[in-house]
């Protein structure tokens, strides 16, 4: 039996993931410090005995006893509102942790695959962005934090690999969206879907003129698992190239939701980029993966997620 260790494990991304490896028969071990995930997301897996999870913070050193086939790293803050509020840990993360867990994929001999980001294109002179154009990032704006981290994070994954063959795969994600995000992260789809459930106005940063391409948690845990059973080792971009303006997502929230809110506007946060479209010829040749679930199909479901949750976590503010 494969035994994988996937960090961030009680996030959104990291809970599907832990869904997906124990789905194909692995023995799962999630690790998470809990600082933005919550472990509701995966309390149903607690039963299994091919589960195991470790409250550990993987910025500090990280042991796990025992032989060990694959390691995801996704452990960090991912939604703006969180790494601005705790930049020191997000950028602990993406190098101090992610040299941890690299050391630790070296001493067990397995192979780690290392969740990256479109954010290293930061905003983009390259439309859409591909896997050859280097970013355009400010090292020293407020969204450095995330992005310097994620590109250092690349660049190390690099290093182990030319330097000591570690066996390692880079995947660049595009926004995605779905079951498990909370409703407070202040990242688009929970805070429109979130307004609209309160009664609430949407609330449009800058003009809305910016563009996003929005990708079903499906479509990208597909993607990732297809990208760690290859043997491809350069970044991959996993997004559906499905692009929208804000302003046009909100009004297709509204419509989705049928609620009675207006849009209002809000300044647009420093550094905002100002378009994101994935290029994915990559994805396609490599992996002979493309996403498959339409934004209206997606959005139907995530919307219903939201729903039914408890009425408190609604009114929750953001922590
Ligand atoms: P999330 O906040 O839901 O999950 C992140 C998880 O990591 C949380 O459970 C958190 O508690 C945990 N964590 C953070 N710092 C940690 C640390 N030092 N030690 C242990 N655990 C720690 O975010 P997500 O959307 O699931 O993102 C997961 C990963 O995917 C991140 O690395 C993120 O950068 C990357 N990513 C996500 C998206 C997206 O659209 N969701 C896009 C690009 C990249
Ligand atoms: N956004 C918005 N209103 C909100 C939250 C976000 O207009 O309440 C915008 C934000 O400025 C950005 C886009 O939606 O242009 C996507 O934001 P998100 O935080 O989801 O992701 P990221 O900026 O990291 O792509």
């Amino acid at each position: 039996m494969k035994k994988t260790l996937i960090t961030g494990a009680a996030g959104f991304l990291g809970s599907h993931l832990c869904d997906r490896f124990i789905a194909e028969g692995h023995h799962v071990i999630g690790m998470d410090n809990l600082i933005t995930g919550d472990l509701k997301n995966i309390e149903h897996l607690f039963h299994l005995k091919r589960f195991e999870f470790f409250h550990h913070d993987v910025s500090k050193f990280v042991h796990v006893p025992g032989r060990m086939d694959y390691i995801l790293h996704f452990a960090s803050p991912a939604s703006p509102i969180d790494y601005l509020k705790i930049p020191i840990e997000t950028l602990k993360v993406g190098s101090l942790g992610t040299l941890n867990l690299l050391g630790l994929a070296r001493d067990h001999k397995a192979r780690i695959l290392v969740a990256s980001t479109s954010e290293v294109y930061g905003d983009p002179l390259v439309h859409p962005q591909n896997e050859d154009y280097y970013g355009n990032v400010s090292p020293i704006g407020p969204r450095g934090v995330y992005d310097e981290a994620k590109r250092f994070m690349e660049s190390i994954t690099m290093a182990y690999h030319r330097h000591h063959g570690l066996d390692t795969r880079i995947v660049r994600i595009f926004n995605t969206y779905g079951s498990r995000m909370r409703l407070n992260d202040g990242r688009v789809v929970p805070a429109f879907m979130g307004q609209a459930l309160r009664g609430e106005d949407l609330t449009v940063f800058g003009d809305g003129s910016q563009t996003r391409s929005f990708t079903y948690i499906d479509d990208q845990i597909e993607g990732i698992y297809r990208l760690l059973m290859s043997d491809y080792v350069e970044p991959i971009n996993i997004g559906n190239p499905d692009e929208t303006t804000i302003l046009e997502f909100a009004e297709e929230i509204i419509k989705l939701t049928g609620t009675d809110q207006k849009i209002v506007f809000k300044p647009l946060p420093q550094d905002d980029p100002l378009q994101r479209q994935p290029d994915i010829s990559r994805a396609k040749e490599i992996l002979n993966w493309e996403p498959k679930v339409h934004r209206s199909v997606g959005l139907k479901k995530v919307y219903e997620y939201f729903k039914s949750l408890p009425h408190d976590q609604l009114w929750e503010s953001h922590r």
